[in-house]
């Protein structure tokens, strides 16, 4: 049993904690949202005042937040887990962010004695339920070794993707990926209907084609092309993501003109108000720009 703190309760870190403590760990949480604690503090967790209180509570801290800032906030702030954290105890950023912010909160967590790895995670919050997620582990082999028990109660894919920072790194550019296949499947299935193709037919075609993705094969059919947009994963969230991942592809001196274009669409949909629905809003986007609708029934 070890004492593991948790810092950001949410539609993924909730159920997250949940797994946390029902394979029998002690819990020490904290939110800024009351109701979010009352459901741990409910299936037996202890409530904390402060980051800082949750870390001086834990072996190992977890956190689970928006954006780079909050991290940096509830970890660098003057009530903030650096400000608590026990020599040689693990704090695990689970967020997705980028690189950058983990190494330099990690410089933070080293000088009070203490170790930082990063693990965002991959798949949907029924996974998150399911304690089933795709783990993104970056950091030193010893240190991701002693977490190891823990991660394991909220994932069942575990990917070591190298030094600290690298499952940050992994991450924003997989979402980047995953939000582009997603907008391009979006523009040319609405482009396809409009022309005269039906969703079979296309779908059909592209099984057997170059063209075919898991978007096409998985996520769409689950909920875009059923008409069911309400979140899962928010497309302001997916926004931060292609965000992030082009910031980093920018500081490598790279360019990313296809991503540049997914950001955009985005961006678009959050200034058109659809930024708390599921991501899988590009495609209603995209066909009420073409005037048509790409709707299957769920398989
Ligand atoms: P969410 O908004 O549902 O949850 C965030 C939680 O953090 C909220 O409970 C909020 O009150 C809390 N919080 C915010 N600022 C805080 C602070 N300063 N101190 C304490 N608590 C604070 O978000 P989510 O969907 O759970 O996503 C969390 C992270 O996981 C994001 O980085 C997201 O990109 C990533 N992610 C989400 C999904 C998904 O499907 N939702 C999937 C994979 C990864």
């Amino acid at each position: 049993m070890t004492d593991v703190g948790f810092i950001g309760l949410g539609t993924m870190g909730g159920p997250m904690a949940m797994n946390v403590l029902k394979k029998g760990h002690r819990l020490t949480v904290f939110d800024v949202s009351p109701k979010a604690v009352a459901r741990l503090t409910a299936a037996g967790a202890r409530s904390a005042d402060s980051p800082r209180a949750v870390a001086a509570a834990s072996d190992v801290v977890i956190t689970m937040l928006p954006d780079a800032p909050d991290v940096e906030r509830v970890a660098l702030g003057a009530d903030g887990i650096a400000a608590g954290i026990r020599p040689g105890a693990i704090y695990i950023d689970m967020s997705t962010v980028d690189p950058d912010t983990t190494q330099n909160v990690a410089r933070t967590i080293a000088a009070k004695g203490a170790h930082m790895i990063d693990s965002p995670v991959g798949k949907t919050a029924e996974h998150a339920v399911s304690g089933t997620l795709t783990l993104m582990v970056g950091g030193p082999q010893d240190i991701v070794a002693r977490a190891r028990p823990v991660l394991d109660c909220m994932g069942t894919d575990f990917i070591h993707c190298g030094a600290l920072g690298m499952g940050h790194a992994m991450k924003i550019v997989n979402n980047l990926l995953a939000t582009t296949l997603l907008e391009i499947n979006s523009e040319v299935l609405a482009a396809g209907i409009k022309a005269g193709l039906t969703l079979d037919t296309m779908t059909a075609v592209m099984q057997k084609t170059m063209a075919w993705n898991n978007q096409l094969a998985v996520a769409m059919p689950a909920r875009p092309f059923a008409g069911d947009f309400a979140p899962g994963f928010m497309l302001k969230l997916a926004h931060k993501d292609c965000r992030l991942a082009l910031t980093m592809i920018r500081k490598l001196g790279l360019a990313a003109p296809v991503g540049e274009a997914t950001l955009a669409a985005c961006a678009d949909g959050i200034a058109q108000g659809a930024g708390e629905n599921d991501v899988g809003v590009l495609l209603k986007l995209r066909e009420e720009r073409a005037g048509v609708t790409v709707r299957k029934t769920k398989p």
